[in-house]
């Protein structure tokens, strides 16, 4: 399960914090996957780890000192990722990339749902892979914002294999039947993949 962490100062809205984390923890053993779009991370990660956050990720914009953002999510016994928003390369992300569990790709501008798939994220995808294959390294490549049914095969073609779905599971529709045929959409992607 992917949560939204939102603060009202690096994202222009106000979700959740570790209290809801805490609620959700005892309804479900889901994995849940704590998207922190928030200003001073290192702060925070204690109680969403307290929480019962499994994975966390920070965006490497809202970080001076990322290496150690990311040490302090491993010490507390998360899975690690690192988040680059739309206009950041992935270049910026050279140095950690063998310190990470996952890089989560912004296809949107975080803040609100139901926003479209910025093209441009595909490439970046692409790279991520790449990167991984050459320098021999095991991190996950996830995709958040846009994901659709029209927008998906794409993705998954780029190389991503996380994908985190809002609009496109619970815009209308029975969310079940909705994320099914996303999922078969993945599937039938990835099988396509050369
Ligand atoms: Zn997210």
């Amino acid at each position: 399960m992917h949560l939204d962490v939102m603060d009202g100062h690096f994202v222009p809205n106000l979700t959740i914090g570790p209290p809801v984390v805490a609620s959700i923890r005892k309804h479900t053993n889901l994995p849940l996957d704590c998207h922190l779009m928030i200003e001073h991370p290192d702060e925070f990660i204690p109680a969403f780890a307290d929480a019962g956050a499994n994975w966390i990720s920070v965006h490497q914009e809202a970080t001076r000192h990322l290496n150690r953002t990311l040490e302090h999510i491993r010490d507390h016994g998360c899975k690690v990722g690192v988040v680059i928003n739309p206009a950041t390369p992935v270049d910026t992300l050279t140095e950690v990339l063998d310190i990470v569990d996952y890089v989560l790709v912004m296809s949107v501008n975080p803040g609100f749902g139901a926003q479209k798939f910025i093209p441009g994220s595909l490439h970046k995808i692409a790279q991520l892979s790449r990167i991984r294959q050459s320098r021999g390294l095991e991190y996950r490549i996830e995709v958040d914002g846009g994901v659709s049914l029209k927008t998906v095969a794409d993705i998954v073609r780029a190389g991503a294999e996380i994908l985190v779905a809002g609009n496109a599971v619970f815009g209308k529709g029975d969310p079940k039947q909705q994320a099914e045929q996303l999922l078969k959409a993945a599937v039938e992607a990835s099988l396509q993949k050369v």
